[in-house]
């Protein structure tokens, strides 16, 4: 199997894990830092970015959260497998102001040496890519042997000729298309209600039509995990109850140590 590749947070272009750099960035939305991916080209404008907003952080002023961000950075790199004990010499400063000093130096030994990318793989189906999960596009594909639109994983440049294939299957198929699409998205937890109260296929195609662009266009992600309706879990009988777990590895697991990294234990 070839190498894994890895897509540009910048640029958006595959390039092998060995020309990718993974560079502490800011989920906005969280506040929190993550990984973020770079080609070699962009990975030293991200580092500069990071580094400027860390070194303008405000600790002083309670009314704003700047600790999130710097305890996050600083979990995010220790997991990640960079200690302060590596800075030499050591960090100066008092309490948060150490911290970020700590930081900004760790950031520093980012130019010449290398994150790790640790989060589990997916595989492109259509050009048989491996690609961090959080990178893999989850898309519907028409199954010919299945007969139906199955959860098909797309790497970013597989993912836009795969989408235009389900987009020609929609516009050339019957009313069976339709309905097997839509139950598709509802399957992903997208529900298209002209589709569930028994609208003609020629009011629910366009609708659709637009969902497959919102997910071409990346504003609608669906996860790599297909949801099950409501109605299904609640009219399915109990399951059986679960046999006992195994005996608990030592350490945490690889995806609780991302979770944790993620701060989202
Ligand atoms: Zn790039
Ligand atoms: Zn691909």
């Amino acid at each position: 199997m070839s190498e894994r590749h890895v897509q540009c947070s910048t640029c958006g272009v595959l390039r092998p894990e060995s020309e990718s750099h993974n560079v502490p960035t800011l989920d906005a939305a969280s506040g929190h830092y993550v990984d973020g991916y770079y080609c070699s080209e962009h990975a030293g404008p991200a580092l500069a970015g990071t580094r400027a907003h860390v070194a303008a952080l405000d600790l002083e002023d309670d009314a704003r959260d700047d600790m999130t961000p710097l305890l996050t950075l600083d979990a995010l790199v220790r997991a990640r497998g960079l200690a302060s004990e590596a800075i030499d010499p050591p960090a100066t400063g008092d309490g948060m102001e150490r911290v970020r000093n700590e930081a900004l130096a760790l950031l520093d030994l980012l130019v010449h040496t290398r994150l790790p990318i640790v989060e589990p793989s997916a595989l492109c189906s259509g050009c048989y890519r491996t690609v961090p999960a959080s990178q893999v596009r989850v898309i519907p594909w028409f199954n010919d042997s299945a007969g139906d639109f199955v959860t098909t994983f797309r790497c970013g440049d597989c993912c836009a000729s795969s989408l235009a294939d389900t987009r020609a299957r929609l516009d050339a198929g019957g009313a069976r298309e339709v309905g097997q699409l839509a139950e598709f998205f509802q399957r992903h937890g997208v529900t298209i209600l002209e589709h569930r109260r028994g609208d003609p296929p020629e009011v629910v195609r366009p609708l659709l039509a637009r969902t497959l662009e919102l997910v071409a266009g990346g504003q609608l992600r669906l996860q790599i995990g297909e949801t099950v309706p409501l109605k299904d879990v609640l009219s399915s009988p109990q399951p059986e109850p679960a046999p006992a777990p195994e005996p608990a590895p030592a350490g945490p697991s690889l995806w609780g140590r991302i979770r944790r990294a993620f701060g989202r234990e």
